[in-house]
């Protein structure tokens, strides 16, 4: 029976990790959950699942949990909730919040020597370095719940790194994959949730659609498989039925395919290096599907996908600042307070306007982290 502790249990990820359970309750058992704002599910959770401690956002929510579950659960809250539900007892920690608040938690989770199947990628853009030389230290496992790295690491699998030449992601292109770039001039939020194969939460949705999720991914990859800028690309495929792809030395390709959805990466990272049944959904039929297609990525329509290459490419305190600008220039976009293309605009004045650090700390990479997000309000405001 492995004991999962869940981060972000409440969304999209999160969500489907429970589901993931509930078809194996032989073989997982939730130990602790941490949610944001969304009281009235993770109750039901509760119910539900029994964990021994469970986070929440606020205070308030946390004393109303308590009053409610007496001793039996113990409730705590905040950011310092999210952590110590990270350095519980269990034996996987699954990190599905979003953004680089996932940063301290996957630290924790080290420390703690568990496994960690990784939705969060902000953590490794954010602080890659860090989490990896830490995740080496503990001898720890990072494993990839990105669909795109999950299929990676299932085409390296009984291979040799040595030997790949280069790793292929594939990209849906988002939900303005067919506009141009002057068509992206006064979209709406609406518009851009409009994602046309995945159902993701609000920000994993408005990075695909600027393809930063993409770049982001590029970064994970780097961080994940200790591979290379130059040998890591993207390649345009509108159908997400070849999750991704890699090159060996002598040419020879392998993919991953699969129907899109989350449920089956998120499995697989949670009972690797074994494959369990999957009972919810059909195979995937090519004969049905009849075409796939690619493309090579414009940089210039998706500049995102340029600025995450050439932030990844410089390293140091870059990944933090353009992970950070991103998340501050989002959620004024979701808010209502920006226009799309701003997003862009606003990342890249803030990898310009940021003198690099080389190497830096935990706290070095907070302060670049809060500095940009205060900076990105005074550009946009
Ligand atoms: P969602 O927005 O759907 O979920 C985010 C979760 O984090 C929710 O449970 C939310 O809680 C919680 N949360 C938000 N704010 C806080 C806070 N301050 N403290 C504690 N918890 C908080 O995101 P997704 O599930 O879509 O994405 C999660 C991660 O997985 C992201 O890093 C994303 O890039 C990655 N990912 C997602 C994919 C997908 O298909 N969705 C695919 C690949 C990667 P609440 O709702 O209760 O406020
Ligand atoms: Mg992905």
């Amino acid at each position: 029976m492995k004991r999962i502790a869940l981060l972000g249990s409440t969304g999209s990820i999160g969500t489907q990790t429970l589901d993931v359970i509930r078809l194996h309750p032989e073989r997982f058992r939730i130990t602790a959950l941490a949610a944001g704002r969304n009281v009235d599910l993770v109750r039901k959770q509760i119910e539900e699942f029994s964990p021994e401690i469970v986070s929440v956002h606020t205070k308030e929510d946390a004393r109303t949990l308590q009053a409610e579950y007496g001793g039996r659960i113990r409730i705590v809250w905040g950011h310092e909730g999210l952590i110590e539900i990270a350095g519980s007892s269990c034996d996987f920690l699954m990190n599905a919040v979003s953004g680089s608040m996932g940063l301290e938690p996957t630290l924790r989770a080290i420390e703690n020597r568990v496994d960690i199947g990784i939705a969060n990628k902000e953590t490794l853009v954010t602080a890659g370095h860090l989490v990896m030389e830490k995740a080496k230290e503990h001898g720890v496992r990072l494993l990839p719940v990105d669909s795109e790295h999950s299929a990676i690491a299932q085409c390296l699998e009984g291979n040799s790194l040595k030997e790949v030449s280069r790793l292929i992601l594939t990209a849906s292109g988002g939900s303005f994959r067919d506009y141009s770039r002057s068509d992206l001039d006064g979209v709406s939020v609406e518009d851009a949730l409009n994602h046309p194969n995945w159902s993701m939460g609000a920000k994993i949705t408005i990075d695909s659609a600027t393809m930063m999720n993409k770049g982001f991914e590029v970064i994970e990859a780097h961080w994940l498989f200790g591979i290379p800028y130059e040998r890591i690309d993207v390649l345009l495929h509108k159908e997400s039925i070849i999750h991704s792809l890699v090159e060996y030395q002598d040419t020879s390709v392998i993919a991953q395919l699969g129907l899109p959805d989350m449920r089956v990466p998120i499995q697989y990272a949670m009972t690797y290096p074994e494959r369990l049944d999957y009972p919810a959904k059909e195979s995937l039929n090519l004969w049905e599907i009849g075409a796939l297609h690619f493309q090579p990525p414009d940089f210039e329509r998706y500049r995102s996908l340029r600025l995450a290459y050439d932030a990844g490419r410089a390293g140091g305190s870059m990944g933090a600042v353009l992970n950070a600008a991103n998340e501050q220039a989002v959620a004024m976009f979701l808010d209502g307070k920006c226009a799309f293309l701003e997003i862009e605009t606003a990342v890249e004045e803030a990898l310009s306007r940021h003198q690099r650090i080389e190497h830096p700390d935990l706290d070095t990479i907070l302060r670049a982290d809060r500095e940009t997000r205060e900076h990105v309000q005074t550009l946009i405001t």
